[in-house]
């Protein structure tokens, strides 16, 4: 498919206009960034693995009737997706507490939840996505109140489904984050799922040796970053072979 012109170039990927109206080409790159930007790095094949993975992870939470931006993926890096108004806000679901979680209020990392911990953050680079309540997203109308009960209905779906999903394949999921747009698929005004769900946006550590599988490993200098990755993609049973 012929890609159109580059709309936007962010950390860890592309858009592409994609040629029918109403789409994006979504190109996944293999740069790996963390703490805003402050440390940096290429690490091959990652944008593969997390376009296959992600493709798998929003490809199953469709069958559960969960409205994503994802059509198909078209090769190894790209995938076509709906184009969406973003909200801008990262919706960041927690299972376990650790990450920003513990340094900011000095709980013991691995404490599990006894109920899903939602957070939000507004994105904005310059400010360092600072943590917001869902009353300043409502305020500043970067979501009406309708869109956001829903939104937290569908994050509520998301999580119960990849926590069982993840906990088949011996792993815990310990949080992630989502991100949402609305689409205007014939003059209606949709709310989707948008970006990526992979080991960049989730933390996910083995259930028996709590070992970590995500960006994490990047975060801390852990080592051996792909094969966590590939990991992940193994016991999701997706088919790793590179096509193009
Ligand atoms: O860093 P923190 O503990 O707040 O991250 C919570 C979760 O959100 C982690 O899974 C992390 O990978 C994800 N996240 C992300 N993009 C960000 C911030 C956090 O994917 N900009």
């Amino acid at each position: 498919m012929n890609k159109g012109k580059k709309i936007y170039e962010g950390k860890a990927k592309i858009l592409y206009e994609g040629s029918e109206k109403g789409t994006v080409i979504q190109y996944f790159k293999d740069h790996a960034t963390a703490f805003n930007n402050l440390k940096k790095s290429t690490l091959e094949g990652k944008g593969i693995l997390n376009n296959k993975i992600s493709e798998h992870i929003l490809l199953n939470l469709n069958k559960i009737g969960i409205k994503t931006h994802f059509i198909k993926r078209l090769n190894d890096r790209e995938q076509l997706v709906h184009k969406l108004d973003i909200i801008p806000i990262e919706f960041i679901v927690r299972n376990i507490a650790t990450g920003s979680l513990t340094k900011r209020l000095g709980i013991k990392d691995g404490t599990v939840l006894d109920e899903p911990l939602f957070e939000y953050c507004y994105k904005k680079d310059e400010l360092g996505d600072p943590i917001i309540a869902q009353e300043h997203i409502l305020a500043f109308k970067w979501a009406t109140k309708n869109e956001l009960s829903e939104i937290n209905l569908t994050i509520s779906k998301i999580n119960t489904f990849m926590v069982k999903m993840f906990k088949n394949i011996g792993i815990k999921l310990v949080d992630f984050k989502l991100e949402f747009g609305r689409s205007n698929l014939n003059g209606n005004n949709e709310i989707m799922l948008a970006d990526e769900i992979s080991p960049d946006s989730c933390r996910f550590w083995d259930i028996d040796s709590n070992k970590k599988l995500d960006k994490d490993r990047f975060r801390k200098d852990l080592g051996n970053v792909i094969e966590a990755y590939q990991e992940i993609a193994k016991r999701l049973g997706i088919d790793n072979k590179f096509d193009g």
